[in-house]
């Protein structure tokens, strides 16, 4: 059965030192203050895992990595693999961002092979998707998005709990955001390629993510189909962070 709980994750991308332990503590405060009405958890990156994990302590905080190499070890220099994240504390990993995607020329193929590596470890995955600005233009967004997720799922999440993200690449760090129509629609779609892809039983909760902040989250948390919201930006100071969470 799909969560009813919404989940608000921050994305702190290539950013964050130990002083961000802070904005942990903050949290945790706040958190112990009045229970959160969402599930939250903070995607680091890979070094600060451990660290990280560390101070959330019991806190209902989760941990999780930007990316994990699809294979368990090996001969692969500078790469992190699920099994090394799960040990440094990690349960969840957002695979196939649009940074890695286009900046770095993840295929679909790539990322569903991860998607079974973060399986294989114990990690929750959370599974990008979204179109250009170009590719919107010419009115295939629906369709790209559509096949980024048949193609980006492999058969190993049938029954498995796992989650989207719809970002379009527009929308990311642009403060730019579609209208929340725009976002219902392409939920829609998304849930419907899930169904095709893995079976009407599966079921994901599907987050948006693209320049989510305090002012915007709460008509976009309480768009029909919006399980949740990616956060990049507005996640690497508590008190955005916070009002967000909030927001739910
Ligand atoms: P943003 O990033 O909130 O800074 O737009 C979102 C993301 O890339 O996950």
């Amino acid at each position: 059965m799909k969560q009813s709980v919404k989940l608000i994750a921050g994305n702190w991308k290539m950013n964050g030192s130990a002083a961000s332990l802070a904005e942990i503590e903050a949290m945790k405060a706040d958190a112990a203050m009045s229970p959160w009405q969402a599930e939250v958890v903070v995607f680091p990156p890979a070094p600060l895992i451990d660290r990280v994990s560390r101070a959330v302590g019991t806190a209902p905080i989760g941990v999780g990595a930007q990316d994990c190499r699809a294979e368990a070890s090996g001969a692969f220099t500078g790469c992190v693999s699920a099994e090394i994240l799960h040990d440094a504390g990690a349960r969840w990993v957002i695979l196939g961002h649009s940074e890695r995607r286009h900046g770095l020329r993840e295929t679909d193929a790539v990322v569903a092979a991860k998607v079974e590596g973060a399986l294989r470890a114990g990690l929750h995955p959370i599974v990008c998707v979204g179109e250009t600005l170009e590719q919107r233009d010419a009115g295939q967004a629906e369709a790209v998005v559509a096949a980024q997720v048949t193609a980006s799922l492999p058969e190993a999440l049938s029954g498995r709990d796992f989650t989207l993200a719809y970002e379009p690449v527009w929308a990311i760090g642009s403060g730019r955001t579609p209208t929340t129509e725009e976002i219902a629609r392409m939920h829609a779609v998304i849930a419907d390629a899930v169904a095709a892809r893995l079976g009407e039983a599966a079921v994901a909760r599907i987050l948006y993510g693209g320049s989510v902040n305090p002012t915007n989250a709460p008509d976009i948390l309480a768009t029909p189909g919006v399980d949740g919201a990616l956060v990049g930006g507005a996640s690497l100071k508590a008190e955005d962070f916070l009002a967000i969470i909030r927001a739910v």
